[in-house]
């Protein structure tokens, strides 16, 4: 059946601008726990809600859906200096050290580029244990909360034996050469996989190239490296 897609119209699979962040066609509100996701990953995250407080965990998402211009947003404000630059172990950057790539590799560390976070998808949750949470406490994502010894550490170990049975996946379980571990950020596989076969890097420059980005030009010119260690490396299931 040559010039027919192979890719049969489904309910998790994403369109261009979708993949992009640039439309929220593909997500809806959810109201338990408050946040933005695509309808699929919402189900499997409000069952293992569910399970995960038949154990006494307060599973909420701090982030969920984000879309192109929250995520340009975020960039702008680290490349410009009016949000702190951390580097792998969390201690800040002194930005004026850094020519204008190495400030593109330690903003990527943490952060994705516009069009390429995965939070575009509707897919992606950041979690933490509210009822863990230290009173009064705002809800900070460090690697060492989730370690032993850590106010997250029981929710880590929840999440290792169960979010599978739920769908979901770390895919920045181990450091691949690009972002660094981020053990709060769970995927919702049956739509994230497919999402990524369909941002290809061509799909990635295009919706960069209309973007108003502070080091667009230079990203471009990088864009097959980083999209290869950004994107591409990551865990698998
Ligand atoms: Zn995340």
């Amino acid at each position: 059946m040559a010039g027919i897609s192979g890719h049969a119209t489904h309910a998790s699979h994403l369109n261009l601008l979708e993949v992009t962040g640039r439309a929220a066609t593909h997500v809806r509100d959810v109201a338990d726990p408050r946040c933005v996701l695509h309808v699929r990953a919402a189900e499997g995250l409000i069952a293992m809600r569910n399970a995960a407080r038949t154990d006494g965990i307060d599973l909420d998402v701090v982030s969920g859906f984000r879309d192109f211009n929250r995520q340009l947003a975020i960039w702008s404000a680290k490349f410009n200096g009016s949000r702190a630059l951390l580097d792998a172990s969390g201690s800040e950057i002194n930005r004026a050290d850094l020519y204008e790539s190495a400030l593109i590799d330690a903003i990527l560390t943490w952060s994705a580029l516009p069009g390429a976070s995965r939070h575009h998808w509707g897919s992606e949750i950041d979690v933490i244990d509210a009822a863990a949470l230290p009173a009064g406490r705002q809800p900070q994502l460090h690697q060492a909360q989730f370690a032993s010894g850590g106010c997250f550490e029981r929710l880590n170990g929840w999440l290792d034996s169960n979010m599978r049975q739920f769908g979901f996946f770390r895919p920045y379980a181990t450091f691949q050469g690009g972002v660094q571990p981020e053990p709060w950020h769970l995927s919702y596989a049956a739509v994230s996989v497919p999402a990524l076969e369909v941002l290809s890097l061509e799909v990635l420059a295009e919706a960069l190239e209309g973007a108003d980005m502070p080091g667009k030009q230079t990203v471009l010119a990088r864009l097959p490296e980083l999209y290869h260690r950004y994107v591409l490396a990551v865990d698998e299931i």
